[in-house]
């Protein structure tokens, strides 16, 4: 499937008993990248709705990301996994994006701090050995 960089919806072309969408976005394009967090291609699936002049969409996000470690360093995958309800006032003739809200929701879910496991014992200072792999004379000292 060909990857995406916007999901727009003519409000003129929602039926009545409602409609869903399906993308694959590329990130590249979106600016969501932090220092220790990389995010590959997402994929979600929206359900749209037309009441009156409100467009309700309810968005299911999948999205698989690479974390760095803030105490060992070590890349570690992960995926967030969330749904997401908006709703925008229309008029019949509007085409309405809904990516920039997927993108700030994803970036919600970015950990503050990423950690491989919540007991990851990090790097020693002094020598930079990974602790999780075995202490370093600088340990045992302490
Ligand atoms: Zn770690
Ligand atoms: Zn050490």
């Amino acid at each position: 499937m060909k990857l995406q960089e916007i999901m727009k919806i003519q409000v003129k072309s929602v039926p009545e008993q409602g409609m869903t969408e399906h993308a694959l976005y590329d990130p590249a394009k979106l600016d969501m990248q932090r220092e220790d967090v990389r995010v590959e291609p997402f994929e979600v699936d929206a359900f749209i709705t037309l009441a009156d002049s409100e467009l309700i969409v309810r968005a299911d996000i999948r999205s698989p990301i690479k974390l760095v470690c803030g105490r060992c360093l070590e890349e570690f995958p992960r995926e967030i996994k969330t749904s997401a309800l908006y709703s925008y006032h229309v008029s019949p003739a509007d085409v309405v994006d809904i990516t920039e809200d997927v993108r700030q929701e994803i970036i919600l879910n970015y950990p503050m701090v990423p950690l491989c496991r919540p007991d990851c014992k990090g790097l020693c200072l002094q020598c930079g050995q990974d602790l999780n792999q075995g202490t370093c004379e600088h340990q045992q000292e302490s």
